[in-house]
């Protein structure tokens, strides 16, 4: 043990990332002088108003949209709300068919869920075992019905990322709105709206650099969504609420960092990305990867272990001052696996032995060594004492499981 205090190390940046100084600065005076309300009419609110205006060009020019059509909402979550109901609220009225997937973040999923008590009829298409969709069944599975295809650009637990481009195309060639949560993929991947043939997008400030609590949604022109909140008609009546103008400003700089660093960042997280992917089964026998080779985000690492709780694992690199996450549930208190894993075709312990690292612009290969360097250890002190194990004894260690 050093005598030095421990340095902790952050690899959890899909759960949310660290506001940059650069950002954090664009926001203070919108909090302290320049607090005004971006509708009133005197200068504070002139004022409030024009930069709320620049954030939006910021924001558009990341995805390749127009300015208008920009929606600031409180988050990715709000978004996706608001893609999902505003279509089946405008479309379907009651009734209606939605196409998904059964790995969406549960923004998607819940919403969908939340839609059938309704009346509204939802396909959630399955995964290959590495986590893609089929374009031939997600082209099967349209019907005449169908008022929306919502499928995420890029997975948050295992990074992989769907062949949107082509499911846009799809959607578009019988008229059908696509949808897109492209929350984890900002930053990460380009997207281009016009490209992708994208009528809505979700994305959300604090997974790029930005602040929680704000996000938007990008409404290609002439596609029609009912507001989901209805008040003063602010963001062109789609989404009433005095605008949180601190939080617009700082997403506007995350946004225009995030397409200025580009290059540099993707580079970066992907070369740290690939030493670990390629060193972990090195130093660690019977690990595996999940989720696909290639077609995966450049900050995205989702490794499974066998005899092993991802819970177990996470707390034990926590002690070590290094911060990952687990698709394991016992954190919620459930004993439910992830849905995105189980959606792999993997059994219950399989899925509970699964450790996430995402990485970020600011990571470093000194952090990456650091943590090939600790992980074997904690992983063979565990599977000493693993009950799943069969090289131990049976039932030798009673609860503290989460697998039954
Ligand atoms: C984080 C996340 C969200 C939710 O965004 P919030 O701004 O935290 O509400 C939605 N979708 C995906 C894929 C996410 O990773």
């Amino acid at each position: 043990m050093t005598a030095s205090p421990m340095k902790r190390i952050y690899f959890d940046h899909s759960a949310t990332s660290r506001v940059l100084p650069e950002v954090f600065e664009a926001m203070a005076p919108f909090y302290t002088e320049r607090f005004g309300n971006a509708s009133s009419l005197h200068s504070f609110g002139r004022e409030a108003k024009a930069s709320m205006e620049l954030a939006r060009k910021h924001l558009a020019a990341l995805i390749n949209a127009e300015p208008g059509e920009i929606v600031f909402t409180s988050g990715g979550t709000e978004a996706d709300n608001l893609a999902v109901k505003g279509v089946a609220a405008y479309k379907g009225r009651s009734k209606g068919h939605i196409l998904t997937t059964c790995i969406e973040h549960h923004a998607v999923l819940e919403s969908c869920a939340y839609l059938k008590r309704f009346g509204f009829e939802v396909t959630e298409l399955p995964v290959s075992k590495d986590g893609i969709i089929d374009l031939g069944e997600a082209e099967k599975a349209l019907r005449e019905d169908t008022v929306l295809v919502s499928v995420m650009a890029a997975n948050n637990e295992i990074g992989t990322i769907q062949p949107i481009r082509q499911i846009g195309a799809l959607a578009r060639s019988r008229g059908i709105p696509f949808h897109t949560d492209a929350v984890q993929a900002i930053g990460k991947m380009g997207i281009d709206v016009k490209r992708d043939n994208i009528d809505l997008l979700a994305l959300s400030g604090h997974k790029f650099h930005g602040p929680k609590g704000i996000g938007a949604l990008y409404v290609r022109k002439g596609t029609r969504i009912e507001p989901q909140i209805h008040g003063g008609g602010h963001e062109r009546g789609l989404r009433s609420s005095t605008e949180n103008v601190p939080g617009i400003v700082g997403l506007g700089k995350a946004a225009e960092i995030a397409k200025r660093d580009f290059a540099s960042t993707t580079e970066s997280m992907k070369g740290l990305r690939d030493r670990i992917i390629q060193r972990v089964p090195e130093v660690v026998p019977r690990a595996y990867l999940n989720g696909h080779m290639t077609q995966r985000l450049v900050n995205n690492v989702n490794f499974r272990f066998d005899f092993i709780e991802g819970e177990a694992l996470m707390l034990q690199l926590d002690m070590k001052g290094i911060a990952v996450s687990t698709g394991s549930a016992c954190s919620t208190g459930s004993l439910e696996p992830s849905h995105v894993l189980m959606a792999l075709g993997l059994k219950h312990e399989q899925a509970h032995g699964n450790l996430r690292l995402t990485l970020g612009r600011e990571n470093t290969y000194e952090e990456v060594d650091r943590f090939l360097e600790v992980l074997p250890g904690v992983v063979s002190r565990l599977r000493e004492i693993s009950p799943l194990n069969e090289a131990t004894a049976k039932g030798a260690r009673e609860g503290g499981s989460c697998v039954q």
